[in-house]
Parts: C-alpha cells; sequence; structure tokens
C-alpha cells in the first residue's frame, strides 16, 4: 500500500462489525437498516432480473432512473437538472464521492470538509493526491454548529472543493440555515465548487426540512449533489447512488466514474426509479419511525448514564460517556462488544484533532424498537 493509503488499511465500520459479530453483540455501529425497503421497489428489481436486464446498463445509468432523480429534485427543491447531461448514476453515494473527488481535485489541491467527517472523504482526497483541510463542528447546547472563524480561514486557502455533508454523519446535525449560507456565501466569494453529500435528505425529525446547498444564491451552477438509494429506501446493499449538478461537474465525475467501476448494476435501477416515483409516502413514514427509535435510543443512553447529543436526522445519536467516567471513546469501542454485548463507534476516528472528540462514542438507531430496548438493556451495564 502506498504510503498515502496506509491510515486508511482498516475503515472503523470493519473493524467493530467485526467485533461485533465475534462477540454476538447488537450492532449499533454500522449504520445499516434491519428492515426492508418498499414491496414494490423489492418487486421490481427481481422483476427486471426476470425481464433480462442482466447486462451493462448505459454507464451514466439508466434512462428511467437519471429520469426520475431529475423529477424528484424538481418536485421536491425545485432543482431543474437535465437528465442526459445533467444527473449520473454511480455505484451508491460512495463512488459518486470518488469520482467527484478525483475528477474535480487536481494532486495538491485543498479539500475543505466539516470534522467529524465521513471516512470516505479523507480516504478519496488522499487517492486524488489532495489535502484536508477540516472545519470543526462545536457544541451549541446539545447539538452541534460550525466554527465559523474555522470556516473563513479554510477558504482563505482557494480550495479545490467544499465537502459538505448535511444531514451530517456521524453527529445527526442539520447544518443550520445561517452556516449552510455562510459556506455559499463562500463558494461563491472564493469560486469553490461544492460537493454536497445529502444522503441522508429524507430522514429529518420533528418537522425539519432540508434544504440542499445547490438552492442557495449562486450555488445551482457551482453544486454536485450526492444522494442514494441507501438509506432512502432501506437499501444499503444496493449500492444505487447518483449525482446531479451543473453539466460540467457531472462530466468530471463521469469521466472518473468511468473507470472505477465502468457502470452500475442494471436490475436495481429501474427499482429505484419506481420507488424514487411512487413511494415517497412510505419514506416519510419510515423517518417517523426512525424519529421514534432514536427517541427510544437516546433516552435509553441518558437512562444508562450517557450525556446525550440532540439527533435531529440520519441513522445516528452521538453519546458522551464521561459521566460513566469514561474518557477514552476508541478504547471504550474497543471494548463495549465484549463486555456489554453492543458495538458503536468512536467519534474520533472521523477527526484530524482527535482531542475535543476523543471521548463521543455514535450509535445508529435504525435497528427495530425491539433491538433497541435490547441494547438498552445491556447499555445499562456499561
Ligand atoms: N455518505 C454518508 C454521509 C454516509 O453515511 C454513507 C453511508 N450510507 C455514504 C455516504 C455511502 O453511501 P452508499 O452506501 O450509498 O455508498
Ligand atoms: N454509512 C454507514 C455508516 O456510517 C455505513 C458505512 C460503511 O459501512 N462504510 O455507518
Amino acid at each position: 500500500t502506498v504510503p498515502r493509503l496506509q491510515p486508511f488499511a482498516t475503515t472503523i465500520f470493519a473493524e467493530m462489525s467485526a467485533l461485533a459479530v465475534e462477540h454476538d453483540a447488537i450492532n449499533l455501529g454500522q449504520g445499516f437498516p434491519d428492515t426492508d425497503g418498499p414491496a414494490s421497489m423489492l418487486a421490481a428489481a427481481q422483476q427486471a432480473i426476470a425481464d433480462g436486464q442482466n447486462q451493462y446498463p448505459p454507464g451514466i445509468g439508466v434512462p428511467a432512473l437519471r429520469a426520475a432523480v431529475a423529477r424528484h429534485q424538481h418536485d421536491l427543491y425545485d432543482l431543474a437538472y437535465d437528465p442526459d447531461t445533467e444527473v449520473l448514476v454511480t455505484v451508491g453515494a460512495t463512488e459518486a464521492i470518488a469520482g467527484a473527488i478525483v475528477g474535480l481535485v487536481d494532486a495538491g489541491r485543498e479539500v475543505v470538509m466539516i470534522e467529524p467527517y465521513y471516512d470516505a472523504y479523507a480516504a478519496t482526497v488522499a487517492m486524488a493526491g489532495g489535502i484536508r483541510r477540516t472545519v470543526p463542528l462545536v457544541p451549541d447546547g446539545d447539538g452541534f454548529r460550525v466554527d465559523r472563524e474555522r470556516l473563513a480561514e479554510a477558504f482563505a486557502v482557494k480550495p479545490a472543493v467544499a465537502l459538505v455533508n448535511s444531514p451530517h454523519n456521524p453527529t445527526g446535525t442539520v447544518l443550520a440555515d445561517d452556516d449552510l449560507a455562510e459556506i455559499a456565501r463562500l463558494c461563491v466569494e472564493h469560486d469553490v465548487i461544492a460537493v454536497t453529500d445529502e444522503v441522508y435528505e429524507h430522514l429529518l425529525f420533528d418537522g425539519r426540512r432540508h434544504r440542499p446547498l445547490a438552492t442557495f444564491p449562486g450555488m445551482r451552477e457551482r453544486t454536485l449533489r450526492i444522494s442514494s438509494a441507501a438509506k432512502t429506501f432501506n437499501v444499503t446493499g444496493w449500492k444505487v447512488g447518483w449525482v446531479s449538478g451543473p453539466a460540467d461537474l457531472v462530466a468530471a465525475a463521469r469521466t472518473a466514474k468511468q473507470y472505477m467501476s465502468y457502470v452500475g448494476s442494471g436490475p436495481f435501477q429501474p427499482a429505484v426509479a419506481r420507488a424514487l416515483d411512487t413511494e415517497l409516502d412510505w419514506v416519510s413514514e419510515s423517518a417517523k419511525q426512525l424519529g421514534a427509535q432514536r427517541d427510544l435510543l437516546s433516552s435509553a443512553l441518558a437512562d444508562a448514564g450517557f450525556a446525550v447529543h440532540r439527533s435531529e436526522a440520519t441513522y445516528f445519536v452521538c453519546a458522551d460517556p464521561r459521566p460513566l467516567g469514561i474518557t477514552d471513546g476508541i478504547e471504550f469501542c474497543r471494548e463495549l462488544p465484549a463486555r456489554v454485548g453492543v458495538a458503536g463507534v468512536p467519534v474520533a476516528v472521523f477527526t484530524d484533532d482527535r482531542e475535543p472528540w476523543q471521548h463521543l462514542v455514535r450509535f445508529s438507531f435504525a435497528k427495530r424498537p425491539e433491538v433497541i430496548e435490547q441494547a438498552a438493556d445491556r447499555l445499562r451495564k456499561a
């Protein structure tokens, strides 16, 4: 392995999931749901296979899915994209991120990202030979907001790309409108491309609304938006994602994507297209349930003695074990599966400056209520 990729040898998700399996622990580490997506969508994929849609689909994605992605964004956010030139289907959001970074970031250029950051951001920036520059979130009551001073400093170096994730993994924060507006203003002022990871765009709680960065003034023409079927439709194993944005930015991601996977898998694409058109009620119901699961896990963690941060969206809640006398989240997560029978993920591994985050642990509530209850019983012994 080349030196610049050595820090990324094993993902934290693989490490913690392996520990969960070894100790037969409830896996609240890796974020994936334990219920299936809408039945009509599952049936549509099976039908597509039965119908023989089993050869290479078009490299940019099947037309029905590109059209559905464009329609969806127009209906929800009033963002208009040409399905033929401004939408690209990818192998999950993961390939969308990699394609965007490799296609848009030259060696030696900077990429701004919010810290903590999703692990793939750091790894793909390293693959591109870019330099990451982090802007930390800072506590704001029981939630988080962007450190504005660090944000201004990061843009002052004229980065190639700002990689913005909201709703935010791992904190479950929805970036405040004024933080998004400031990021947009800085992108315009410094002529920076925004790559936005919006995979949790439908999983907001308590009546919150998602606002794509592309809808802010001056941003539509400089933003590559990323989303995925994984979290919206409970199919993390299907690996269907997409990017949308102005044709030149989509072309950059497409160029890289062609040599990463060539094309995505065929039969899942028409199924996801159908779901985007017909299953948004299922999605709202699913988000509502997820909100109830968030409540359940948050109060279980509080009962167990953790200080619990507010989760506004996503699959995740962050818990502070310091009231239990625990200060090292990494150590704590390594021993938790064996000791208690529950797996979590330490937030510090998603940061460069570990100090402010070293205690914090991320738990996923994308599990059936009975599973969360069982995890809660175990966590009381933490
Ligand atoms: N970005 C974020 C913030 C994520 O949490 C995930 C995991 N779903 C991904 C990207 C990767 O998405 P996918 O599974 O569609 O590749
Ligand atoms: N996005 C999910 C998480 O953050 C899964 C990540 C993964 O397995 N790479 O847990």
